[in-house]
């Protein structure tokens, strides 16, 4: 019970009836899935209910209209093959969409003069990034591995867009994923830093950070084990089955005021960290976009 975000998605995302009583304690999540409701994937098949503040079930009388309107959404992908080893592809992805608009019908956290979820850092940051080193390698013109950019849709509401695209290719052909979410803020460490979800779920993060000595640049292991990054954002699909792939993410978890509000601005963004951000990203990937090196597989075995 105390991992309740994991526990809800779980519940929200399936496909049977089902009515979740909640223990009031989990009373401070509310305003962050107060959206969800009208942000289903799968709509109509199934409702899902929760009931805050009861802990026990005795008479429930449930009755729910839907209002169900489809929209048909995409990923984004633009791909370089590879001059060598054109089989072999290594994946830079963040995630385009966010929260939307909040408003006093859907009970959205908003205030009275902004009611958009801008997503600056969550997670245009990570978007920006795939834009830049798309235009890096183009230039380049080397990668004798193929790398793949993307941009996720529908990460917030349970990563459908990351879902859809790892069935679209054959995983162990995937040698490594870098999955770059809200890079935007300076990290725990200040600048220069980020942090790499599963550090130990394979030697990527190694790798990277060999790549960068001489830098002053630090790639760190998750300090927010607690928090299970690793399995909530876009890489955890291809992670399941193997894949080398990791978040790349300064976002401290403890402290970031403007996750998941409409405060999420262009603004609060440190551009130059950014920067230097992207710019080591590029720089630490270089041997496994030359095929030099080839980071261990994940151990699916031993993933929740
Ligand atoms: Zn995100």
């Amino acid at each position: 019970a105390d991992n309740i975000g994991k526990k809800f998605n779980e519940y929200y995302t399936s496909e049977k009836n089902l009515l979740g009583l909640v223990d009031p304690s989990f009373n401070n999540i509310l305003p962050n899935i107060q959206h969800i409701d009208l942000l289903t994937a799968n709509p109509g098949n199934n409702i899902v209910t929760f009931v805050f503040g009861t802990t026990e079930a005795i008479t429930f009388s449930v009755e729910l209209t839907n209002l169900i309107s489809k929209k048909t959404l995409n990923n984004v992908v633009g791909v370089l093959p590879g001059k060598t080893k054109p089989n072999e592809f290594v994946i830079f992805s963040g995630h385009y969409d966010h929260l939307g608009v909040g408003s006093p019908e859907e009970g959205a956290k908003h205030t009275s003069t902004d009611s958009i979820y801008n997503g600056a850092n969550d997670d245009a940051a990570g978007t920006t990034a795939v834009i830049m080193l798309a235009k890096y390698f183009k230039k380049q013109n080397n990668n004798e591995r193929t790398i793949i950019f993307t941009t996720f849709v529908a990460e917030e509401i349970g990563g459908y867009g990351a879902k859809y695209f790892s069935q679209q290719l054959a995983p162990e052909k995937v040698i490594a994923m870098f999955n770059i979410e809200m890079i935007g803020t300076e990290s725990k460490w200040g600048k220069n830093s980020a942090y790499i979800t599963g550090y130990d779920k394979s030697n990527m993060g190694q790798i990277l950070q060999t790549n960068l000595t001489g830098t002053n640049f630090t790639f760190y292991s998750d300090p927010y084990p607690e928090q299970q990054l690793f399995y909530r954002s876009d890489n955890a699909t291809l992670a399941k089955l193997g894949v080398p792939a990791h978040t790349i993410s300064t976002s401290k978890m403890d402290n970031e005021p403007t996750y998941h509000t409409v405060d999420d601005e262009f603004e609060t963004l440190d551009i130059d960290n950014m920067t230097q951000i992207i710019k080591s990203i590029a720089v630490s990937s270089s041997s496994i976009i030359s095929g030099k090196d080839t980071p261990t597989r994940v151990n699916t075995t031993e993933l929740k």
